[in-house]
């Protein structure tokens, strides 16, 4: 992506303020099609009025919003699921163009988006009439049966800040804003600049189709400008991105100064780990090799949920880095508007030298097991297009580097490690600073356990890929709305999704105390204690 002021054709992609679109002025920053570097498009938000935006949407949809129930809003989200459907196509050509996305690197993003708002639909359907959460049946204070207390979550009073990374602008969009506007909480949303059109086209066409109180879904094209000096308490920054941004975001002083909630997802060095028991050959084995391609090549490997680290019995080791490598020679990389090509272009050319940049680094301390070079790509420029070889790295026994658990590298790069005893590995694994995601690989239920209990301290999801799963467990990256996505540590420390816990990130808790008929005139409001929900 770069700045500057580029010819008129490209068209300018306009932010959604205030209920109007608008155009910022200025120096501009220019999108481009990662294959070719041509520049697609063109946004700026300088001379926006954020403020005014925040207030709108505060004061205009905050209320509407407010007013709906549950299930009234659950209505819209799948209403807004209905009407992105019926665009599939064109938001998988903007995915090619923009994202360099394969027709499967689209579909993870731009399905995912459409079956986490149905997902939501669903689950806010059945909250029915509530407009408020209670988080355990009202409980007695005092020997006077009469007074009791109930903990309750009123919707924030604010604005949904939703920070979002360049590479999911579909999924990302959508699966923080059905949580929110299921919640009652307008959103103004802020994709990535350097793949933005595809959300800045999807709110467009729910802004088109007026299924929500105006002012309910912003979005602005470009930098953030003044916005975090706009926000207040109520209001809240769900951030994901680099973990040096979630940093500064966290950092700024009108968000520490005036309480503003905030919830980061950010990077991490996710882990795979076959068990000890899994020989070559078995259903075990085959299945942690290909899980490990997919992971290293879907969108290039550009899903913060990616395969980094991959740790392998030492017996197994070089069987297993063979038949990966073999695996990852079939991939074509290229344009995917190639129907051949397996694997598409980075973002763009500033993110395929920090790709390289990374590489080298890894390089100086591993054996490269795998990387194509020269790398030969179908129908596009090496010089033009921001293309990577698929890079398997291995990191021999009694190395005692630690850059594999400190370095991400966003791309189609991951680090062989092999391990000992299951001891070694659980501990190595758990050096990676605090991680999205960890996957075992194994049918032996004593290994699988200890890595569970060992793994989930460090990791906010832990995928028990035994053999009786094969065919269903949905893998290593997937990140499903009725679960938990988030992580401890340098991931964030944030959590999203996680079903019905998701929506508690957008109501205040409190506690009313009183007497138990006007704490059960209250209650009628309210959603049934979570139990009963997923
Ligand atoms: P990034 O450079 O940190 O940018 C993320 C978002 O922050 C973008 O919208 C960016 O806007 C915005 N931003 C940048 N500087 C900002 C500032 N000073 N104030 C407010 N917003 C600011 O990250 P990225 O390169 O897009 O994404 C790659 C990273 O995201 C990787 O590290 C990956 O692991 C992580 N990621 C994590 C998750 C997760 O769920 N944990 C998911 C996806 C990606 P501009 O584009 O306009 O600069």
């Amino acid at each position: 992506m770069n700045t500057r002021v580029v010819e008129s054709s490209v068209p300018r992609l306009s932010s959604y303020v205030a209920g109007e679109w608008r155009e910022g002025k200025g120096e501009e920053q220019t999108l481009v099609n990662p294959s070719s570097g041509e520049a697609v498009a063109r946004c700026s938000t300088d001379g926006l009025d954020l403020g005014l935006a925040l207030d709108f949407a505060r004061n205009q949809a905050g209320p509407a919003l407010r007013a709906m129930t549950f299930a009234a809003r659950a209505n819209v989200l799948a209403q807004i699921a209905e009407a992105l459907a019926k665009r599939r196509e064109r938001w998988y050509e903007i995915a090619r163009i923009n994202s360099g996305n394969t027709k499967a690197d689209a579909a993870v993003d731009i399905d995912g988006s459409i079956g986490t708002l149905k997902y939501f639909a669903k689950l806010g359907a059945g909250l029915g009439n509530a407009k408020i959460l209670v988080d355990a049946p009202a409980s007695r204070l005092t020997r006077d049966p009469n007074f009791q207390a109930v903990h309750v979550g009123v919707p924030l009073r604010g604005v949904a800040v939703h920070i979002n990374a360049y590479n999911f602008p579909a999924w990302g969009l959508w699966e923080k804003a059905s949580v929110s506007l299921l919640s009652g909480v307008p959103v103004l949303t802020k994709p990535a600049t350097a793949t933005a059109w595809l959300a800045q086209e999807m709110v467009q066409c729910i802004a088109e189709a007026e299924l929500l109180p105006k002012g309910s879904l912003s979005i602005i094209c470009g930098s953030v400008q003044d916005l975090f000096h706009h926000l207040r308490m109520g209001d809240v920054i769900c951030f994901t991105g680099s973990a040096a941004t979630g940093q500064m975001i966290r950092n700024d002083p009108a968000v520490r100064s005036r309480g503003v909630r905030i919830n980061v997802e950010a990077d991490s060095l996710n882990a795979t780990i076959l068990g000890l028991d899994a020989e070559a050959g078995s259903q075990a084995f085959s299945s942690f090799v290909r899980e490990v391609v997919q992971e290293m090549t879907v969108k290039a490997g550009q899903k913060c949920t990616a395969i980094r680290r991959i740790f392998v019995p030492v017996s197994q080791s070089h069987v297993v880095r063979d038949a990966i490598a073999a695996e990852l020679q079939e991939i074509k990389v290229g344009d995917p508007a190639n129907a051949e090509v397996r694997m598409g272009p980075l973002v763009n050319m500033p993110q395929r030298l920090t790709v390289a940049e990374g590489i080298a680094r890894l390089r100086a301390e591993c054996e490269v097991a795998y990387r194509e070079d020269p790398l030969k790509i179908v129908d596009a420029d090496v010089n033009r297009g921001a293309f990577v070889s698929p890079t398997l790295l291995y990191a021999n026994r009694g190395n005692h580097s630690q850059l594999w658990n400190e370095l991400e590298v966003f791309g189609p790069v991951a680090t062989l490690i092999p391990y000992g005893d299951q001891g070694e590995a659980f501990s190595i694994a758990a050096q990676g600073g605090g991680s999205l995601v960890a996957s075992v690989f194994s049918a032996d239920p004593t290994f699988m356990t200890e890595a569970a209990l060992a793994l989930a301290a460090s990791h906010g999801r832990v995928l028990l890929a035994d053999p009786s799963i094969e065919s269903s467990h949905t893998g290593h990256g997937i990140v499903l709305p009725s679960c938990l996505h988030g992580g401890p540590g340098r991931a964030g420390g944030g959590e999203e999704l996680g079903g019905f816990r998701g929506l508690w990130f957008y109501h205040q808790r409190a506690v009313l105390q009183g007497s138990s008929a006007v704490l059960n005139k209250i209650t009628e409001i309210a959603v049934n204690p979570p139990s009963a929900q997923s």
